[in-house]
């Protein structure tokens, strides 16, 4: 009786089969492109060192084009942050696209004390793999040190590696992290004598021919040109004036004003390098970008590809001249006009309707502390050098060797385990006392233990920042946080890291295909961008993400 039930069922189930295989035969594959749900092309864009506050303060000197055309077409998350610490570039790409934060997907730097080979390691940085395109070291990289997937990888894996997977950026790392494991290639800009992009061996034996034809086409030679504001630096009303003592400038010139020789200027600082640090960067790579799309025929059909492009002069731009400079405010203006060239480049050979576009950032920035001190705004400099000495006191006099730290690193000590041992100390104790005597230090405001961390679960506050900042493996054993405002940097300029809103607030746009038009100040997170971005696919979640679908953004 049952087994013929089950017979039953299993007939009706092939019947069923066979009825849906005549029906998909019977319609031609056009008409499966047309109805097909997912977008053609997802492009994800980071912008180094965007503060949200940019979208507002700047929104009357934006066209209806770039910015300003993702928030009328699209959804806009005006209360999206960071929800860990430390706010630095190769954490924030990592965490943007793997959906989860340095907790687990490991990036718990820029550069970082590896505790095995007790060595500082960079973030992309891969000695087993050879530079390709220049032969020059800066094509020594890889994502192998992500320890979790991507967006982009879990595409890749849907689309049984036929949807394409590129990464774009001036930097190294913001090329690399976002695009991930399985990537088909990333590029990055390297500066100096060459003016050239490359990859690495880990995607390629050689450059694509269109990679070097873009090479030889001068395009990076046709932006060492002079940098003037594009409207009348007198209309530029919302930022600080010109000529300022916050900011850094270029060598070669006195002062950090308007306009910039780029030419005259690139022999005084580093050749071609000088492109990352003004506006033209950001063109650069919004050129590489539309030639990548046009080359490797990114969007040309229903299979979803991924790129991913990170701007990096904002980045450059913000930590020499600081958030509040005119050369900021031109920075982002020209940053409004190459993205509505790219929007229409991507509406003309994609289709309008046919992509799907987000945009947020790495991390904010500081005011220059300064400048802030200037307006009674609590702010100032570590004095890194003081704090050592007093801290070597501290251990000569409790352990008898300074030897007992290993290294300094990120906010972090590293305790050297060994030494720990061989004195016949209580790891547990040496790491209390150590954060005791550090949070007598001026300017430390709070103190962690890496125990703390790993024993004690928190939900809210600077602690929970930390916590998913935090690997057991690779982070330190002492976690201290300054005062707010307060870094370790030269006198001029920008920079960021910390937990504090100034470097958490960013944007957060969606628009294209399958986005909702709307606005909301809930608040969302970093790790939530891969996960929508997925559910809107139809694909796995990369591995390890902790973040939510925002399902209110999807149409
Ligand atoms: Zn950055
Ligand atoms: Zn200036
Ligand atoms: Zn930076």
């Amino acid at each position: 009786m049952k087994k013929s039930l089950v017979l039953i069922v299993f007939s009706l189930l092939l019947m069923c089969c066979n009825a849906q295989n005549t029906a998909v035969d019977s319609v031609d594959k056009s008409e499966i492109l047309e109805t097909n749900a997912r977008p053609k092309l997802v492009v994800g864009i980071v912008v180094d060192q965007m503060r949200y506050d940019y979208l507002t303060r700047f929104d009357a000197k934006f066209g209806d084009g770039g910015f300003k055309r993702m928030m009328s077409e699209g959804f806009n998350c005006k209360n999206n942050h960071f929800n860990y610490i430390p706010t630095y570039t190769g954490p924030g790409h990592a965490s943007v696209y793997t959906g989860t934060t340095p907790k687990y997907h490991g990036i718990i730097g820029n550069n970082w004390y590896d505790k095995d080979t007790k060595e500082m390691v960079y973030c992309a940085g891969d000695d087993s793999v050879a530079s390709i395109g220049t032969e020059d070291k800066a094509g020594k990289m890889s994502p192998r040190r992500m320890q979790t997937t991507t967006f982009g990888d879990e595409n890749r894996l849907f689309t049984q590696m036929q949807g394409k997977t590129i990464g774009i950026s001036l930097k190294d790392r913001g090329a690399i992290l976002p695009a991930g494991h399985a990537a088909n290639a990333a590029y990055w800009f390297h500066g100096r004598d060459e003016g050239s992009w490359i990859s690495s061996s880990f995607y390629m034996t050689d450059l694509p021919q269109w990679v070097k034809d873009f090479n030889t086409s001068e395009a990076a030679e046709s932006y060492l040109k002079e940098w003037n504001t594009v409207y009348d630096i007198m209309t530029y009303t919302e930022s600080g004036p010109d000529e300022n003592t916050f900011e850094g400038g270029f060598r070669g010139k006195e002062k950090a004003t308007f306009p910039y020789d780029l030419k005259a200027l690139s022999a005084d600082n580093r050749g071609f390098d000088i492109l990352k640090a003004t506006p033209y960067g950001n063109s650069l790579t919004a050129d590489f970008a539309m030639a990548a799309i046009k080359a490797e025929n990114l969007g040309q059909d229903a299979i979803t590809d991924v790129l991913t492009v990170s701007f990096s002069s904002t980045d450059y731009v913000g930590h020499n001249f600081g958030v509040n400079s005119k050369e900021i405010e031109d920075t982002y203006i020209r940053l409004d006009k190459d993205l509505e060239r790219f929007f229409k480049y991507l509406d003309t050979t994609v289709g309008k309707g046919e992509y799907t576009v987000f945009l947020t950032a790495d991390h904010g920035a500081v005011d220059v502390p300064n400048y802030l001190t200037s307006v009674k705004i609590p702010a100032g400099y570590l004095d890194n050098r003081a704090r050592k000495e007093k801290f070597n006191l501290f251990l000569k006099a409790t352990y008898g060797t300074e030897e007992i730290v290993e290294n300094i690193s990120n906010d972090q000590i590293f305790l050297n385990r060994e030494k720990v041992k061989a004195l016949g100390l209580n790891l547990i104790d040496v790491q209390n006392e150590i954060a005791l005597e550090q949070l007598s230090y001026e300017s430390v405001s709070k103190v962690y233990t890496a125990t703390t961390m790993s024993t004690t679960s928190f939900s809210t506050g600077i602690e929970a920042l930390l916590q998913n900042g935090f690997s057991q493996k690779r982070s330190g054993d002492i976690i201290l946080v300054n005062d707010s405002a307060f870094i370790s940097y030269g006198k001029t300029g920008s920079t960021h890291g910390s937990g504090l809103n100034y470097d958490t607030h960013v944007p957060l746009l969606f628009f294209g295909k399958g986005i909702k038009h709307g606005e909301t100040y809930d608040k969302t997170v970093i790790p939530d961008i891969a996960p929508t971005i997925s559910a809107l696919l139809g694909i796995s979640f990369p591995n390890g993400a902790t973040g939510s679908v925002l399902g209110f953004v999807i149409d």
